[in-house]
């Protein structure tokens, strides 16, 4: 179901044996550092990346080099940034589109001319993990595995936490070239052995099934990002991004740091979250979490009147910041 679901989805021909079924692609993510990095080794990843990359390379050995990309880029690199980060040390290209923390989606144009870049650099395996694929609001998803010269250097991670909702299932799953798929899957043998056969059954009926409930999950969010930006806009301090996808919004707010709430200094994004939990009742995350310390992230994986309430007290408590 993997297979056919790649070449149907993102045109990726990826044998029923170049595949690895995990427990969640946090361990198809896992498995492909522990397997192919060693100490060392570099792995560039554009920043802000999700949280969990930084702690799979450290755990490998290997040394993560960030290409930092802010608000004004979209939070998204170039192929002369990608360019000026490679060095003889570098294994590995690891990246989410859509993204989490961000929501922002490489175009095609923009994943060609970074293919372009990896062409000159024929050593390098690229990790795209597209967990989001289907929560992508205005564009066709486009695997970077797809270009020519690139599936036998390519991994594709997915999984059904994102696009299915179903994050306690634990499935997710990898297309990798042959030799990498067999080192993840005796890594894998070795901690875990095979995903649980119920939750690979229900995966079987969801990646084969229509999409009509996923498209439906899609337009919810498309909904709540737009009435969630249209509640924090105006909000003194808080720069907003307009994600093409994902479930998050990540603003920056540098401005707000220096101000104090109520005596209590707000000196970081870290202290910032602290205070809203403990005041407000919010809890957004730390941009330092994600390589990104002027941001914090905001999910609006809940639903309208729980992001309206939010939202105000978001407001309310900024407001009180002197
Ligand atoms: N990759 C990204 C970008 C994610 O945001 C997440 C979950 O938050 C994962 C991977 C892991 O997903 P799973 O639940 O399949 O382990």
């Amino acid at each position: 179901a993997i297979s056919d679901k790649f070449r149907r989805d993102n045109g990726l021909e990826y044998t029923p044996d170049q595949t690895v079924v995990s427990t969640g692609a946090k361990q198809c993510l896992a498995n492909i550092m522990l397997a192919l990095l060693n100490p060392g080794d570099e792995v560039i990843v554009p920043t802000p990346y999700w949280v969990s990359y930084a702690a799979q390379v450290q755990l490998a050995g290997a040394h993560l080099v960030p290409i930092d990309a802010g608000l004004e880029q979209d939070f998204l690199i170039s192929p002369g940034d990608l360019e000026t980060a490679i060095t003889p040390k570098t294994r590995m290209f690891l990246f989410s589109s859509p993204c989490n923390p961000t929501g922002s989606i490489y175009s095609a144009k923009q994943l060609e001319s970074l293919v372009e870049v990896f062409h000159r650099h024929p050593n390098i395996i690229i990790v795209s993990d597209e967990i989001y694929e289907y929560i992508n609001f205005f564009e066709k998803h486009v695997s970077i595995g797809s270009f020519p010269g690139m599936i036998d250097r390519t991994i594709t991670v997915n999984g059904l936490s994102k696009g299915f909702a179903m994050t306690g299932w634990r499935l997710g799953y990898m297309g990798a070239p042959l030799w990498a798929a067999k080192a993840c899957t005796k890594m894998q043998g070795q901690f875990t052995s095979g995903t649980n056969s119920i939750a690979q059954r229900a995966a079987i009926t969801a990646i084969n099934g229509p999409l009509d409930t996923t498209l439906g999950m899609r337009d919810a969010f498309l909904d709540r990002r737009n009435k969630l930006i249209d509640w924090l806009s105006g909000i003194e301090g808080l720069e907003l991004n307009h994600p093409g996808g994902a479930f998050y919004l990540f603003p920056r707010v540098r401005a707000l740091f220096g101000k104090r709430y109520k005596g209590t200094l707000i000196d970081n994004a870290d202290t910032l979250c602290l205070a809203m939990l403990e005041h407000a009742h919010v809890s957004p995350v730390t941009g330092a979490a994600f390589g990104a310390p002027d941001y914090i992230r905001i999910s609006y994986a809940t639903g309208l009147p729980n992001l309206r309430e939010a939202a105000n007290r978001i407001r309310a408590f900024i407001a009180e910041l002197k």
